[in-house]
């Protein structure tokens, strides 16, 4: 960010939306019905959660854009369309147990709080916890618990989930993560390396083992952690 006086101009780039339900709206017919997001559940949550509350204020003009946008730590909130596809891909149900790993900026959380019983949400970076308690209470989320930690390992004390959902890109799936899944329940995240390459899966548990699916490629920020990428 640059220090000196802004013009004008760029001020008023960096003011909210004036509109941001009309903006939301048009995101949710363009952006995310507009490509094949079917779950009602799932437009009517991302209609509904008020996206320029978890960007940094100097990206609030452009909440409504199609794209991921940065945070703080070097990480980035993930393009709405992202968010959507795999909430409705984790076939979120009312009564479901969901966690989240890599909460960031805390939307994605948001939305998955509209759609579940409980969202349990893990993010690495400490400035991050934070960054997400703040915004979802600014939101008026008070159902979603941020746990600072390394959640490739899950969260033992809370398991079993009926959805995880991981916003970050691991090599693998992480046992600790197949192990905290309920029978019959889904996880969507992103595997592969750097930021390219990656592809979307689901993973379903089953009587007997996990089912396994491609959802097509992706860009997501490194999972770091015991069961993912090494750290710097
Ligand atoms: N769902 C977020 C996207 C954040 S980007 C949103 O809607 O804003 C992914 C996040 O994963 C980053 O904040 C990063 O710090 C976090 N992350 C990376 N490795 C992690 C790990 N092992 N455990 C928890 N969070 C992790």
């Amino acid at each position: 960010m640059r220090a000196e006086k802004m013009t004008p101009a760029e001020e008023g780039e960096r003011r909210p939306p004036s509109d941001p339900a009309a903006l939301r709206a048009a995101m949710v017919e363009h952006q995310i019905a507009g490509r094949g997001i079917t779950d009602r559940r799932v437009l009517d949550a991302m209609g509904k959660v008020p996206r320029e509350v978890f960007v940094p204020p100097a990206y609030a003009a452009f909440a409504y854009e199609d794209r991921p946008l940065p945070i703080a730590c070097g990480q980035t909130i993930s393009q709405p369309y992202v968010v959507a596809l795999m909430a409705q891909a984790a076939r979120i149900g009312p009564g479901d147990r969901v966690l989240e790993i890599g909460t960031g900026s805390g939307y994605a959380a948001a939305v998955l709080a509209r759609l579940a019983a409980t969202v349990d949400g893990v993010e690495r970076m400490p400035e991050l916890v934070e960054t997400a308690r703040r915004n979802l209470t600014a939101a008026g989320v008070s159902d979603v618990r941020v746990h600072q930690g390394d959640g490739s390992l899950g969260l033992p004390e809370h398991a079993p989930y009926d959805a995880i959902l991981v916003a970050a890109s691991g090599p693998r799936v992480p046992p600790a993560l197949e192990e905290q899944l309920a029978p019959g329940g889904r996880l969507v995240m992103p595997l592969g390396g750097g930021f390219g390459g990656q592809t979307l899966i689901r993973l379903r548990r089953t009587a007997t083992g996990f089912d396994k699916e491609d959802l097509g490629p992706v860009t997501f920020v490194p999972l770091v952690g015991r069961q993912a990428w090494p750290g710097a």
